[in-house]
């Protein structure tokens, strides 16, 4: 008996020649018999059940019947030309109509024997009959295969060509089916593990997930792949996670010293909401025990991260240690180091300001008192990374709005700690769900806050079309009149030149429109986009912070962290464009002051699903981490911003978006194992340890990511 296993080459695999092993490894990345394995149906049909012909009541329902073939006719003439079987079982008769490859049916079907018949029905005058139907003659051997769930495989056109169509990977993966009861496959899970989870065997899995005998046996499958997909991905991060942090020694902030308690007793003008203090106390904890802390801050727009932020580097003064605060913009950055220095004064606290523009004398001096640990707290652009600027004694280091920050400048940050690495906080606006959270940044420590401050009004959000424009604007010069001022945004999407200059010349369009109808000097406008030189949209932005402009005309530049109180409303043009993370993050920056604030959705009449969607989402709700389980439904797992960066794994088999309770239960139980035996050394975990060695090793099969 010839040795196969799952790392045989595909081509040896009977009914694939050196032809088609080509375009399995060209177009499906398909190997080896493992791959072949791993090739999964994306859907099944149903075919454990059979009809009755008399029952067929409704057009379009699909069907399976068993019965005879009575007659052949051909009807009709010339292109009209079409074959008609009459096809009968033991409830009435109903026409199976070809119109193609008459002769070649002809041949092929023979009255009298018995088939069984897949189809649509459609509705021919006052009779249904099937058009094109599948065939496939009954015989004791394959009446059980053909009455099943009969898997659907992903193709493309070349495959197709090549009789590699559903049907023909089908008929692979049954001669693949048949030889893996010879092929050793290990399993991978701890034998406890399958008996607590109640799944079946790896082998059984594969075998089943292919060709179930029904429903039941392919959800048993399923569930057994997706737990183990996960259960892998999480225990992965989760050593990694481990083996950082017994690798890294963190400094010891063991100390709440004055800093803290003064800033906290006489300082903080509010309580903190609940969330908050937890979210403190989850980063006391792992800042005060020697561990190494690299943490993910995920709280919505205005749920008071800064305040939490800002106790942890008191924290870290307090303990004879600097802290850093890291934004992504000049303007950012500035608003931070105002605020901070305001809500800090007479602490006696150094706080120092470190971005591209600060120069010649005083960078150098700035530079000088980092160095002698004169300045306790630095804030800054990502000037602050720069291999020029040292600290005397850096121990934490925080991110803000972190998607702007690729993973490399996270790391460089890392380097700035004299001994050892500061720890890290990483805070982010863009809520993701929690699913992706656990999977995207599954080797960080995540806390959330998902509380707002007592007293914050939702952004009244409503959606609009251009019959309302008047009014729109008309609303607009209330809120003015009102002293407060408004953001006009435009899509400037620069994924092609053309489609940029088409977004450039609407928002220049709009600018015209507003400053028609807000002319000066009762009215001044701001404009902003993406293609002004830094200076120029700097100063614009500017004479709106200070208040000098009522009407912020803008592209999504704005879209970050810029903080005006003052701002009440906020119109978006052309909505149905703008993805629904990047709308919740735009109206973020509305609502920031007492007064109640509005969010404007302009859009066409003429909505697709998504967009609609999208836009009864946004009128619906203001919770961000609700917005973010909606996009992920929409868009999949793989697209929501803030995950690009961290390389996102592909999931062959669960899905983030449904799958929460299997990650979770997997997430708990990797995590319990790696507290107990984080390489696996125990015999019970023998598997573990010799699937893990194997994985990033070989390609395909032993791949789980
Ligand atoms: P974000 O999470 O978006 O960075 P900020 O930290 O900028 O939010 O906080 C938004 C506003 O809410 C700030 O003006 C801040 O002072 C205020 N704030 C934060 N925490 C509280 C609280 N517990 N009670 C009242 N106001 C708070
Ligand atoms: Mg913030």
């Amino acid at each position: 008996m010839p040795d196969y296993n799952l790392h045989t080459k595909i081509e040896f695999l009977k009914g694939v020649g050196p032809q088609r092993a080509d375009l399995l490894k060209t177009e499906l990345g398909i190997f080896t018999f493992g791959d072949l394995l791993l090739h999964y149906p994306f859907r099944y049909v149903d075919k454990t059940q059979f009809h009755k012909i008399r029952d067929i009541t409704t057009e379009g329902a699909t069907v399976q019947l068993k019965g005879v073939i009575r007659r052949l006719d051909t009807a009709g003439g010339g292109r009209k030309m079409r074959l008609v079987a009459k096809f009968k079982d033991d409830t009435g008769y109903i026409d199976l109509v070809f119109f193609k490859g008459i002769s070649w049916v002809q041949k092929k079907l023979v009255p009298g024997v018995e088939y069984v018949v897949y189809g649509k029905v459609s509705q021919f005058g006052r009779n249904f009959n099937i058009v094109h139907p599948e065939l496939e003659p009954v015989t004791a051997a394959n009446l059980q295969e053909v009455s099943s769930l009969q898997p659907v495989y992903p193709t493309t056109g070349k495959l197709d060509g090549k009789g590699l169509d559903t049907k023909g990977i089908r008929k692979l993966q049954k001669i693949l089916n048949n030889r893996l009861k010879e092929i050793d496959l290990p399993e991978t899970l701890p034998a406890y593990l399958l008996e607590k989870m109640r799944i079946p065997g790896r082998k059984q899995a594969m075998l089943d997930i292919h060709f179930p005998k029904d429903f039941a046996v392919l959800q048993q499958a399923q569930n057994r792949l997706k737990f183990e997909e996960l259960f892998f991905l999480q225990l992965r991060l989760l050593q990694i996670r481990s083996r950082r942090k017994n690798a890294i020694k963190g400094h010891v902030f063991e100390t709440v010293g004055e800093h803290f308690t003064r800033f906290y007793n006489e300082k903080l003008e509010f309580e903190l909401t609940g969330a908050q203090k937890r979210v403190v106390k989850e980063i006391r904890n792992d800042m005060g025990h020697g561990k190494h802390m690299n943490r993910l801050l995920q709280g919505d727009v205005g749920s008071g991260k800064t305040v939490v932020g800002l106790l942890c580097m008191l924290l870290a003064l307090d303990n004879g240690f600097q802290a850093c605060l890291m934004a992504p913009t000049e303007i950012l950055a500035q608003q931070h180091y105002i605020s901070i220095t305001e809500s800090l004064k007479g602490l006696g606290i150094q706080v120092g300001f470190l971005s591209g523009s600060v120069k010649g004398k005083k960078r150098k001096q700035l530079l000088q008192f980092l160095q002698e640990g004169i300045i306790q707290i630095l804030i800054g652009t990502h000037a602050l990374i720069e291999d020029w600027v040292e600290f005397e004694n850096l121990g934490l280091a925080i991110i803000d709005e972190q998607h702007r920050f690729g993973v490399a400048q996270r790391a460089s940050l890392w380097k700035k700690g004299r001994v050892s690495p500061p720890h890290v906080l990483v805070m982010t606006a863009t809520p993701i769900p929690r699913t992706l959270a656990m999977t995207a940044y599954g080797d960080l420590d995540v806390s959330v806050i998902d509380e707002l401050p007592p007293g914050r009004k939702n952004v009244e959000t409503l959606h609009k079309n251009e019959t309302n424009r008047m009014r729109v604007f008309g609303f607009m010069r209330e809120q003015i009149k009102a002293g407060r001022q408004v953001y006009v945004v435009y899509p400037l999407i620069e994924e092609s030149e053309a489609e940029a200059f088409e977004d450039l010349n609407n928002l220049m369009a709009g600018y015209e429109a507003i400053s028609k109808d807000f002319p000066p000097p009762e009215y001044q406008i701001s404009i902003v986009h993406g293609r002004m030189k830094p200076a120029d949209k700097d100063f614009e932005m500017q004479r709106f912070v200070k208040g000098e402009t009522q009407i912020m005309v803008a592209t999504t530049v704005i879209e970050v962290g810029v903080n005006v109180p003052n701002a009440s409303l906020m119109v978006i043009e052309n909505t149905e464009r703008f993805g629904l993370s990047q709308l919740h993050q735009l109206r973020g920056r509305v609502g920031r002051g007492s007064d109640q604030a509005y969010c404007i959705l302009m859009s066409s009449f003429k909505l697709s699903h998504d967009a609609r969607t999208r836009i009864e989402t946004m009128c619906r709700t203001n919770n961000g981490f609700e917005i973010a389980e909606v996009d992920m439904n929409l868009r999949g797992p793989g697209n929501i911003e803030g995950t690009q960066q961290s390389g996102i794994v592909n999931l062959r088999m669960a899905d983030l978006a449904k799958d929460g309770r299997i990650l979770q239960t997997a997430r708990e139980l990797a995590a319990r194992i790696i507290e107990d035996d984080s390489e696996f050394d125990k015999p019970i975990h023998a598997p573990l340890k010799a699937y893990m060695a194997t994985v990033g090793k070989a390609k395909g099969w032993s791949r789980i990511s």
